[in-house]
């Protein structure tokens, strides 16, 4: 567990607190407070549903797996990019059946990040790999233009935080949610940008390369030679 002082801030204090170089202190659901260099957004501010279950992810995880949302299109102020967190909650809990909104943050064309289901639980962002993974979405559909700068910095600094905190590991690697799944996600436009962030791993190339990724759990190689079920 990571102390801090406990500040509760209020959504008007928000954008105050999201200036440049000061600190945003935020107490998340689970009652740990961390601080971000960034605007942060809790799942209380975007009105995140309750999830039906959850699982804790084993941290620090290895990977790091970056997604596009494709729908909904980018966000530019809190109140959209809030809107497009309960719209792909609602699909992946009420089309999916899923627990929960599938990714652990989201990140929008405003500069914030959204808190998804957060550092400690399990996701369902990437089949067969969310056991070794944080999955970060950045909302919008990124296959021929690239996300705003603000956004993707903002996605870089989630990361860092997330080393920092001890829920992702100093030598994690990057990849796109096509490298372990056939999938045009990020876009294209994104994928290529990510290739020169840091950490970025040409490794795994393709789903093909899962049953040789040493990471992943011999129980969920047996789901990926088509034993068992996946869980959502
Ligand atoms: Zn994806």
């Amino acid at each position: 567990m990571i102390m801090f002082p406990v500040i509760v801030l209020s959504c008007a204090f928000a954008s105050v607190v999201a200036m440049p170089g000061i600190y945003n202190i935020v107490e998340s659901v689970d009652n740990e407070v961390h601080t971000y260099n960034f605007p942060f957004v809790t799942r209380e501010e975007w009105q995140a549903r309750t999830p039906r279950k959850t699982t804790p992810l084993n941290t620090p995880v290895p990977f790091v797996v970056i997604h596009h949302s494709y729908i909904p299109a980018a966000c530019y102020d809190k109140e959209k990019c809030c809107g497009a967190m309960r719209h792909m909650q609602d699909y992946h809990m009420d089309d999916h059946g899923w627990w929960d909104i599938g990714y652990h943050f989201g990140v929008g064309s405003d500069g914030a990040a959204y808190e998804g289901r957060g550092w400690e639980t399990l996701g369902a962002h990437s089949l067969h790999f969310n056991s070794v993974s944080i999955g970060i979405c950045l909302i919008g559909d990124w296959r021929f233009e690239l996300p705003p700068v603000e956004q993707r910095k903002t996605t870089m600094a989630l990361i860092a935080a997330g080393v920092e905190l001890g829920f992702i590991k100093p030598d994690y690697k990057l990849i796109g949610h096509r490298q372990v799944r056939a999938t045009e996600c990020p876009g294209d436009a994104l994928f290529n940008d990510i290739k020169t962030w840091d950490h970025f791993s040409p490794y795994p190339h393709s789903h093909h390369d899962l049953l040789d990724v040493e990471e992943i759990p011999d129980s969920v190689k047996e789901l990926i030679r088509g034993n068992g079920t996946v869980p959502v």
